[in-house]
């Protein structure tokens, strides 16, 4: 057997598309979506999705503002950025790409976003909305794998699913999403005893650890589909996820290459975000 591929390309291109359109309609009424991108120092990896986020935009309709920050601004000075860019109203997304440099308190910085304007979804207030069952923004990456499992008729109500990784950009957000829609989630991290074990039982297996490779064919039920979020570079210089394609794909029913599964649809939804904060903030005010 081997494992159908989902292409996270053509169903990012797709969404795009329908972004661009919901874009033409909000500028008739008014509206230019923005989004503002602020990038501190000199991270290369940083700049490339920095320069991939505004030019997703570009092609979308949407402004973006990329603000570039020298590595060592003082904090005070980064809050104060963000505070007028919550009070700019062409700008109805922020994200401050992370990592921060160290001497910058990532959580400080992210807490002094507007939630409304919180594209990303990593405010607390996001954070403990989506735990609560009331999302306003879900986190661009498990929102995409939640795309991806829906345009595939993946059923999740009553699923196994077991999710790799527990971070709070994509681990347990994807973990809430799941159980959302209806799914038994095991959330596993690096102290996980067994972790072949938890992870034989899923019929939906989401891998995000940042460990190339890690998860092998034999560690996958045979038919499962299979979500690689990660994002490495091996030594020569290629893409690699965090599951080993080439043993996995002889178990999984489905699963996601890497280049082109998870990471196009992260954008995708960075947009469909920063839109729909955009059409909150044009509904007219309503007189009681
Ligand atoms: P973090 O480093 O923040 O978190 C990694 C998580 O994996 C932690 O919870 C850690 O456990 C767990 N972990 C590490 N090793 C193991 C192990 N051997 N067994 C079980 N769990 C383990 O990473 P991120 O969540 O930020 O990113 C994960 C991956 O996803 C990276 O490859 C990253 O590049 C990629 N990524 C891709 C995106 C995309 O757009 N496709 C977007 C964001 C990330 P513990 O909590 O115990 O430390």
């Amino acid at each position: 057997m081997t494992a159908r591929l989902i292409d996270g390309k053509a169903l990012s291109d797709q969404i795009k598309a329908d972004v661009a359109e919901r874009v033409r309609a909000l500028k008739q009424r008014g509206v230019t979506p923005g989004l503002a991108v602020v990038l501190v120092g000199d991270d290369p990896a940083s700049h490339v999705y920095v320069r991939n986020k505004a030019a997703a935009c570009e092609k979308a309709g949407l402004y973006s503002q990329v603000i570039r920050l020298p590595a060592d601004i003082p904090e005070d000075q980064l809050l104060d950025i963000v505070r007028g860019l919550n009070g700019d109203p062409d700008i109805h997304g922020i994200l401050v790409q992370l990592p921060l440099p160290a001497h910058l308190n990532a959580g400080k910085v992210i807490e002094t976003i507007a939630a409304e304007k919180d594209v990303d979804g990593f405010h607390v207030s996001n954070a403990g909305l989506l735990m609560t069952g009331r999302p306003l923004f879900r986190p661009c990456t498990p929102y995409g794998v939640m795309k991806m499992l829906e345009s595939e008729n993946v059923s999740l109500w009553g699923a196994e699913a077991v999710v790799v990784g527990a971070s709070n950009i994509v681990g347990k957000p994807m973990a809430m999403l799941m159980l959302a829609a209806g799914a038994t989630v095991t959330l596993c991290n690096s102290k996980t005893r067994d972790l072949a074990a938890q992870t034989r039982r899923a019929d939906v297996l989401v891998v995000a650890t940042g460990k190339p490779g890690m998860v092998t064919g034999d560690m996958i039920k045979p038919g499962a589909v299979v979500i690689d979020v990660g994002i490495n570079r091996s030594a020569s210089g290629k893409l690699v996820g965090d599951v080993d394609f080439e043993s996995a794909r002889k178990v999984a029913g489905a699963i996601t290459p890497v280049p082109g599964g998870v990471g196009p649809m992260t954008i995708a939804m960075l947009l469909v975000n920063t839109l729909e904060a955009a059409e909150r903030s044009a509904v007219p005010a309503t007189i009681d």
